[in-house]
């Protein structure tokens, strides 16, 4: 588990967000920093701190948010990029755990 985060206050409805898709398990918002023209965060509502505290199930779940933020962006088709940082050399910033879904550009590889 982790502690309270500003994705914690956003899931409880403290401070707002665009929200995009929500269901019993995830909450999917856009990213107040976007990296492209899609950029939305699929974050679990269970505060887990990063990939390593998640399991299988909360896994599933996730995959279900991102599956349908790709469906509801229009991205299924022309291809998206996931991408989950977890700890400091990652740069995770927001210890609750999140999956980022960037869309509507070319990306390079490899990441920086
Ligand atoms: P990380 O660096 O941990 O992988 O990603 C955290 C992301 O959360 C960043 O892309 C950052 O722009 C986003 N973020 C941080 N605070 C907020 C906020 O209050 N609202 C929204 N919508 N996004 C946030």
């Amino acid at each position: 588990m982790s502690g309270d985060t500003i994705f914690g206050k956003i899931i409880r409805r403290e401070i707002p967000a665009d929200i995009v898709f929500e269901n019993e398990k995830v909450l999917a918002f856009r990213d107040v920093n976007p990296q492209a023209p899609v950029h939305v965060l699929v974050i679990p509502k269970q505060p887990v701190r990063d990939l390593n505290g998640a399991d299988r199930e909360m896994m599933g779940d996730l995959l279900d948010g991102v599956q349908k933020v790709a469906e509801l962006e229009g991205l299924s088709k022309e291809g998206f990029r996931v991408v989950t940082n977890v700890g400091t050399n990652a740069g995770q910033t927001v210890f609750h755990l999140h999956l980022h879904v960037l869309g509507g550009r070319s990306f390079r590889w490899p990441p920086g």
